[in-house]
């Protein structure tokens, strides 16, 4: 039940937070007023209950509430988007899809073409790369692939 009349005052004297004056006659309104009176009642078992010992959580509770916070995750979008205007959205969108076009165009005609399998066996088989593989302990060596087929996928 709620006591409007004393909300701030109650809560005050309830904490032990009012001058003994006014503690004294707040103390003589809660004896006699109802209201006040189931008021200080329960903040007197509130408060018995958090003094008493804590009550130990069911096992997996944590696990549980966790995994059930992360699946109802909702997607949230960044917040620098969202600060972007609505009808900005759509064009700055368009140019992020243009940007990686672009850049996959000009990797595709800079870049150096792929290998090809005999180049890479060539390359393992440099006496460079032997004596690196020979310098590595034979434990931390990854084991050389059994069988390499070499075979062309491209026509
Ligand atoms: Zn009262």
């Amino acid at each position: 039940m709620r006591t409007d009349h004393h909300d701030a005052r109650l809560a005050a004297f309830l904490d032990g937070e009012l001058a003994p004056s006014a503690a004294a006659a707040l103390a003589g309104h809660v004896r006699d007023c109802e209201a006040c009176r189931t008021e200080a009642d329960d903040n007197a078992e509130i408060q018995a209950l958090l003094a008493g010992e804590p009550t130990p959580l069911p096992e997996g509770f944590a696990e549980r509430v966790t995994r059930r916070a992360i699946t109802q995750m909702l997607p949230i979008a960044p917040l620098w988007w969202l600060s972007v205007p609505r009808s900005w959205r759509l064009g700055l969108a368009s140019l992020f899809v243009l940007a990686a076009i672009g850049g996959v165009e000009v990797g595709r005609h800079t870049g150096s073409p792929a290998p090809s399998p005999e180049t890479l066996v060539a390359t393992l088989a440099s006496p460079e790369i032997v004596a690196m593989r020979s310098a590595v302990p034979a434990a931390e060596r990854a084991a050389p692939p059994a069988t390499i087929p070499l075979q062309r996928t491209q026509p």
